[in-house]
């Protein structure tokens, strides 16, 4: 430009930008050119600019411009004076560079930035509310205990232990919907699909709330769609969980009136040929602000985030249900009004099914109303509370011996006879896998690549040799894997820390029970019948009888039961090894994974072993990033289960 703002040059870019020809521009004033005719502000800017640059200043703006096309440029100006020797301006450059990716850049950063904020703040709302939280029942545990150490009556000491319960039970629900949270963030949380009693689980949910409602002077009411199908398919206590979150909800933020939980058949029905099932659980609680209602689903998320609310919690629990019931592929959603109450729905599809599959409750029932007495019972653990916690529980009807690590419990071993031990995973010397796998090697005779002493292992082998002790897994450890770990170093069970001691029970008369069936043919075997008939005459036991057998023995379900599963893993097994394939040819690595997990728990779960290993390895491989014959992996597995079908007895892939 001239000094005077006249435009005497002027590039192609330039004139293709604003879509007008060199004549349109050339020897006017610059803010009359066509392109910046639209807006008062640019040429207020550019006279402005014009002002300081004649004085010498470089001058730089940021503006907005729509070019020929129409669309809208970020641009950056700058007027740059060009001076004499005298240092009198004698022309100006005026050069506008385009910004727009840039700042969509900085835009882009601004958001992310804002929103790992809002997510840091909730995390810190988060922690201070989980601290509240543990705090208050931990403060009820240490001041009960107190109490009822000093009180002589026994009556008052009942009532502290009561409440010492109480508060030890909502931290231990506190723990597990951690736990769920962890375990959705990692992908590693799996439903389970089994027949069950829709009207069950709703009267297990009434009568699990029945106390807090009745203390609040609540009134709660279940319905139940008479068009339902009685029995479905899918994760019960996943759905009596979200139902029990709800419900717990809707109690602690109703101070009067009624609660209804109802089931109904939805409208729309899938195509798939499941039942899509509408639950509601409605209260006339304080109700919920329109802007809250999104958000509340959102993991931290409480309408009332403040030091002062009146109101418990995390915030946890109903990002916990939206995943549940992400999982089970359904919707989750609220209504509101603020003082006349809250619905909360969901709907799922589940698949109906006969009442008869509906069996598998049975065993527990009854194992938990028989106990089985006079085991003699190693308890390792390194925790001393913990060993004491066990044994007290278990001293009334077992002799229990205690050991405080893996080495321990194998020099217990060589001078004592055991039914049954209780293993903890994570200990220091030595931990339980590795005493398992130690144990294992023993009975089988099998050397031992470990360093240990060689007159504890040859006690070891010739207290244990040829015999199957049975070792349950007592773990903290709740993480999807570790009982999968448990299970691979030989472990026969596993149960997760606090243990029940009717859970403990069940699991103890389960196992005795699969083990004395097992015992009883080869204990005829070896009197009645000691030449057994060589293998070659024997019939090849069909592998489909084999699994039968084996989840029969592992199990205790019924040959009913039995059947129902084998359907279910068959289907499984094709399901997941296709859901593989399918993820491998889309380079689906996390869903690769999550296949190949489910398959090896399928497979394992069918004793077959030597599948599973590689469908682990599938996994492992995946975690790891590793670059595997994932295709050649999967095809093996699927060939040989293949050949186990149809050759009914392939050597070395048997159930084990
Ligand atoms: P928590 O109850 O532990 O805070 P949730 O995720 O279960 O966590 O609930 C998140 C928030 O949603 C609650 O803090 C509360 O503000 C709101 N909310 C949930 N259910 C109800 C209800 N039935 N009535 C009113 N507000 C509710």
């Amino acid at each position: 430009w001239e000094t005077d703002g006249t435009v005497i040059k002027v590039n192609k870019t330039a004139l293709d930008f604003a879509g007008c020809t060199e004549a349109e521009v050339l020897e006017k004033p610059a803010w009359e050119g066509p392109w910046w005719l639209h807006s008062d502000e640019i040429q207020k800017k550019i006279r402005h600019a014009l002002h300081k640059a004649k004085k010498g200043d470089l001058v730089q703006f940021e503006t907005t411009l729509h070019s020929k096309d129409g669309q809208s440029h970020y641009i950056d100006f700058s007027l740059n004076p060009v001076k004499d020797d005298q240092e009198k301006v004698i022309l100006l450059i005026f050069e506008g560079r385009i910004i727009t990716a840039l700042k969509q850049v900085e835009q882009e950063l601004r958001e992310a930035r804002d929103s790992a904020e809002a997510a840091n703040k909730a995390k810190s709302q988060f922690l201070a509310n989980m601290s509240h939280e543990i705090r208050t029942p931990m403060n009820a545990i240490i001041g009960m205990t107190y109490l009822a150490m000093q009180v002589q009556e026994e009556e008052k000491r009942q009532r502290f232990l009561q409440t010492v319960r109480h508060s030890a039970e909502s931290l231990l629900g506190l723990l597990n919907d951690i736990l769920d949270f962890s375990k959705m963030e990692a992908e590693q949380l799996q439903l389970n699909n089994l027949p069950f009693n829709l009207r069950q689980v709703l009267d297990g949910v009434k009568s699990t709330m029945s106390v807090p409602i009745t203390e609040k002077g609540l009134n709660l009411q279940v319905t139940i769609d008479e068009r339902l199908p009685t029995s479905m398919i899918g994760d019960d206590l996943r759905i009596r969980q979200i139902l029990l979150n709800l419900v717990g909800n809707a109690v602690k933020f109703t101070h009067s009136g009624a609660i209804t939980i109802s089931a109904y058949l939805e409208n729309e029905q899938p195509a798939s040929g499941a039942t899509a099932v509408h639950f509601t659980v409605s209260d006339s609680g304080i109700g919920i602000p329109p802007d809250k209602v999104q958000t509340i689903f959102n993991s931290f998320e409480q309408v009332d985030n403040s030091y002062a609310r009146q109101f418990g919690g995390t915030g946890l629990g109903l990002s916990i249900c939206r995943q549940l019931v992400a999982l089970m592929e359904g919707r989750i959603w609220v209504e509101s009004q603020a003082d006349i109450g809250s619905s909360f729905h969901f709907v799922i599809p589940l698949r109906p099914c006969l009442p008869e599959a509906i069996v598998i409750d049975a065993p527990n029932h009854h194992a938990s109303q028989s106990t089985i007495k006079g085991l003699r019972i190693l308890v390792v653990d390194d925790n001393e509370v913990n060993r004491d916690v066990a044994s007290m529980t278990l001293e009334h009807d077992h002799a229990v011996t205690t050991a405080s690590n893996g080495l321990e419990a194998l020099v217990a071993l060589t001078s004592r006879q055991f039914d049954v031990v209780l293993m903890d995973v994570q200990m220091p010397v030595m931990d339980g896998l590795q005493a398992t796998t130690l144990i294992r090697a023993a009975e089988n005779g099998h050397p031992l690549s470990l360093d240990l002493p060689s007159d504890t292992f040859r006690s070891l082998v010739s207290q244990l040799s040829g015999k199957h002790l049975l070792i349950v897994a007592m773990t903290a450890h709740a993480m999807g894997g570790d009982r999968e770990k448990c299970l691979a170093a030989g472990m026969d069970a596993y149960i997760t820390k606090p243990f029940q001691p009717d859970q403990l029970n069940e699991t103890l008369c389960s196992l005795v029970a699969a083990q004395s069936s097992k015992d009883v043919p080869s204990a005829n075997t070896t009197t009645a019948n000691p030449s057994p008939t060589p293998a070659v005459t024997q019939k090849p036991r069909p592998i489909i009888q084999a699994i039968a057998e084996h989840l029969q023995a592992t199990t205790r379900m019924s040959s009913a039961q039995v059947e129902t599963i084998l359907f279910k893993a068959q289907t499984s097994i094709t399901d997941t090894l296709e859901q593989a394939k399918q993820a491998l040819e889309k380079e689906d690595y996390s869903r690769l994974g999550r296949a190949a997990h489910t398959l090896k728990g399928t497979l394992l779960q069918c004793g077959l072993e030597d599948w599973a290993v590689k469908a682990q390895e599938v996994n492992d491989g995946v975690r790891n990033c590793q670059e595997l014959p994932y295709a050649a992996l999967l095809n093996s597995i699927d060939q040989g289960l293949r050949d186990l079908l149809t050759h009914q007895n392939t050597p070395g892939a048997g159930v084990h």
